[in-house]
This record gives C-alpha cells, structure tokens and sequence, in this order.
C-alpha cells in the first residue's frame, strides 16, 4: 500500500509534543512492514533542514481566496528516517522558525493542506490512503471530496488521527472563501457551532477515525470541547489504537543522552549514576527520590498544580523528596515554579524551555514520574518512563488508563489517583517516598517488570494496516 501521512509535526524535523514523536515512528514500522509510506509536512526553518539534502519534486501555485501562492515540494535525499519525507515551502507563510502560536495559523495551515491535496491531484496514479492528524490537516478530508479541484482524490480513503481535540483550529465563515471552489451543497460537513471547525470537519469526512487510545474514544463522547455529540454520533467509524513508543530512539541501554546506559537487570547502578548526573547540575540531593515533570506547562497537563503541589509534599513528607521540572508554557505558572525554586533551594529545581537531552536524562536518572493531567489522550512520558524504570505517578484519565497500572493491584507498577487536585498529588508522592524508603525491594521489581512491557510501534502499526485493508 502507499500511505501519505499529513502532518504539522514529525520528530525529528519538528516536534511540540507527542505528535511529532508518532507521525516520525509510525511511518518508519509501516514501511518496515513492507509498505510505501511518506510524510508531507510544512518546510519550516528548522535545524534538520539546513542539516540535509533535498531534491526539489515539484512546483507550482495555487489560490489563498484571492491570494495567489507559490509552493515547492522538496523531498529528503536519503531516506535516513526509515520513510520518504516531503516538506512543502510556502514563502511569507511556513518559512518560520515555530510551528504554531503565529496570528496567521489559519492562513498557514489552509494554504499548506490547499497545496499538498494540489500536489497530490498533480500525481498520475493515486495513493491508498491518506491519513490526517489533527486539526491543522483536518480540512484535507472535505477538500478531497468537495473542492472541484482535488476531483481526482475524491475516492482515495482518508484518515484522522486525533491526537488532542482540545485544540480544532476554529476559523469565522467569512474566511470559507480560503478553501479552492468546493460543493457549497456540502457546507455543513465544514461546520460546528457557527464557525468552521477543521477538526469536526475531519471527524464527519474521513472514513475511519482514530484516537490514540481506547479510553480517549470514550472520553470524547463526553468532554471533547464541545465536539461530544459530534463523537457520540460518529462512533461507528471511530477506533482507539494505542500509540507505540519509538524503541530504538527510546532505550536505554544504547540512548547516547545519558551518563550511563543500563538494561534491566543493572536498573539500580544505571539509573543512580544518571541520578547523580541530574543532581549535580541542578543541586539536589542525591540520596532522596527525585520526582520530574516534563511536559507543556498548561491547564490540560495540570501543571499550574505543580507549585501548590510540590511546596505541599515537600512540607509533608518532611523535605525527604526532590522536585526537578522541565517544560515551558503559560507565563503565570513559569513564574510560580520559579518563586518555589528560590524557596525550596536544594529541593526543587526547573529547566524553564525545551530540551531533548535532558528529557532523556531525566527518563532515565529520576525515580518517579509526575502526569497529574486533566486531559491527556494518550501520552507517551508515562510510556517512555516505563521503559526506563522510572515509575509514573498519573492520573486516572485517557491513555494513562490504559497503560498504568497502580501497584495497589496484582502486578501493579505505578502509582495512579483519581482527582487533579493537590491533596491528590501529595498523596500519592507519599505513596512513592514510601516505596522508596522502606519498599526498596517492590521499587526493583517494579522497575524491572516496567521495563519488559512491551509497548513498541509494531503492534499499533499492524492495527493502522488491518484499518486500512478493511478499507479497500
Ligand atoms: P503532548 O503531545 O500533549 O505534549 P505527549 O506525552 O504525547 O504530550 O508527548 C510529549 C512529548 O514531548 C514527549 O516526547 C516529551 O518528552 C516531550 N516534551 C515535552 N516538553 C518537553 C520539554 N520541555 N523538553 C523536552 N521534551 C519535552
């Protein structure tokens, strides 16, 4: 089969969250499994560009409303990422340094998906499958079947993923006139709630809906920002499928961002030597549990709990506990964090912006993982902190569901709790000082079991492919 993946994110050419992480590995099993698959996203000015080769493939304009456009397609000269990948350049639109947080987002991701269905109109025979993720692809769907331009796409089987539906890409009916002459019969397929919503739109056009986990479909239904009857009524065309976790860029036993690499069996030396690497650079202390958070610092991750939350646990677990935060997001909770760094030195520290070696560090050196989340679809840290035995702390909602299992129960090793609240979350870092201190024993088998679940691409992407057979 020849699948196209269309995307704003792809690791490691750029990468927000976790979509970036699933559109740059499921590609690469899909091709693993035998089939053509290529990712076709926006050329933004990113460091992976100017670090390879690339071919021009095509040329050509198209139409922004009145708004006349010039598109290149470029394609990476080596297939060094286990698939063919595409990136589209639309000068004054996409040649950025960010993927998203500009005033013209609408204008950028309704020129790229208006280029990338011109593309592949241009092309003499048709894909199998074209499979959208998330509302900046979300219009790709109706296009191909309405606009009159795309006519040659319009029996080609598309697919969305939903990776986070908080996020739709709204835009006011006075910009529909950005959309290449479409079926004006067909207008509701565009709508939700007075504006047209490219997620929602997704939702009614594709022919199969993912989400990333079985327990995120559920939720949908009834806390999807506004979408809820929208999932109830679609539900026949809807599947869960778990994301996978990327094995070989996550292990490890080969990762080279550590100070030390380990298996399974040497967890214990492994993970104390990254320990002490982390504590020395941000001067805690060595010999009590070091908790992280790592993520967007937003409502949906919960972290603006984060500060009451840890001055709380340090207080009640009388400061036996360490605290180190990576993430950016809103300024209010940045600000916040760094008050309780001052006031808790030696306790708490933050990494205030992005970074992937230290992610990685921090998977592998901490002892316990904090995702309070209030909405999280899937979630991969849980998933990569398992790999590297680091118990998650998470709370009962989406993909944490489905992948943590709280030791309280037969062959637990997490530790989860219900309420996104700070009593919760001092709670259950209780629970974890415990194990730490007086568990010792449990801790090891718990980390060492993590460690042999098997949560990699190969299942997920034979359950895209049975998907997209039963489209054929
Ligand atoms: P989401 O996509 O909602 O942000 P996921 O759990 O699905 O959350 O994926 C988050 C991904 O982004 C993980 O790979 C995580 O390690 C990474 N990540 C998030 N914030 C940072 C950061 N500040 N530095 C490095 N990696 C980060």
């Amino acid at each position: 089969m020849e699948i196209i993946h269309v995307s704003a994110e792809c690791y490691p050419v750029a990468k927000v969250g976790g979509l970036g992480d699933v559109v740059g590995a499921l590609p690469k099993y899909q091709a693993k499994l035998g089939h053509i698959t290529k990712v076709v996203m926006p050329m933004y000015r990113t460091k992976f560009l100017y670090e390879n080769d690339w071919e021009l493939v095509h040329q050509s304009s198209q139409y922004l409303g009145p708004q006349w456009f010039n598109y290149n397609v470029i394609k990476e000269k080596t297939n060094k990422l286990g698939f063919d990948l595409y990136l589209v350049d639309i000068n004054g639109l996409l040649d950025r340094e960010k993927v998203y947080g500009y005033d013209d987002d609408t204008e950028r991701f309704t020129s790229f998906q208006i280029a990338v269905c011109d593309w592949l109109s241009s092309w003499q025979h048709k894909p199998d499958i074209v499979h959208v993720h998330d509302h900046p692809t979300g219009l790709i769907p109706f296009m191909m079947k309405y606009c009159y331009a795309f006519r040659h796409l319009a029996d080609v089987s598309s697919i969305v993923t939903i990776h986070n539906a908080q996020y739709q890409g709204w835009m006011g009916w006075d910009k529909s006139y950005y959309l290449p002459a479409w079926d004006t019969w067909k207008g509701g397929l565009l709508e939700w709630n007075n504006t047209i919503n490219p997620l929602a739109s997704a939702v009614k056009c594709a022919w199969k809906v993912t989400t990333v986990s079985y327990s995120y479909l559920n939720e949908l239904k009834y806390m999807s920002n506004g979408l809820e009857n929208l999932f109830e009524y679609e539900k026949g065309k809807s599947v869960g499928i778990l994301n996978g976790i990327d094995n070989e860029v996550w292990d490890p036993a080969t990762d080279h961002f550590l100070a030390k690499n380990y298996d399974a069996e040497k967890v214990d030396k492994g993970k104390s030597k990254n320990k002490k690497e982390i504590c020395g650079q941000f001067g805690l202390d060595g010999d009590k549990p070091l908790f992280v958070f790592i993520g967007r610092l937003v409502g949906e991750k919960a972290a603006d709990l984060l500060p009451d939350a840890i001055s709380s646990s340090i207080y009640q677990h009388h400061g036996n506990c360490n605290f180190l935060v990576l993430g950016s997001g809103e300024p209010d909770v940045e600000s916040h964090l760094e008050t309780i760094k001052h006031q808790f030195g030696g306790y708490v520290n933050t990494y205030i912006g992005y970074s992937e070696s230290l992610s990685h560090l921090l998977y592998a050196g901490a002892d316990f993982l904090l995702m309070p989340s209030r909405v999280e679809p899937c979630g991969l840290n849980q998933m990569y902190a398992l790999r590297y035995g680091t118990v998650p702390i998470v709370r009962s909602t989406g993909g944490l569901i489905d992948t943590v299992k709280d030791f309280g129960e037969y062959h637990g090793f997490g530790i989860r709790f219900d309420q996104a609240g700070v009593w919760d979350i001092t709670y259950s870092v209780g629970r974890a000082v415990d194990l730490y201190y007086h568990k010792k024993n449990l801790l090891t088998w718990m980390q060492q079991y993590m460690m042999g679940i098997d949560h990699s691409w190969e299942s997920s992407a034979n359950e895209y492919l049975e998907l997209y057979e039963g489209l054929k």
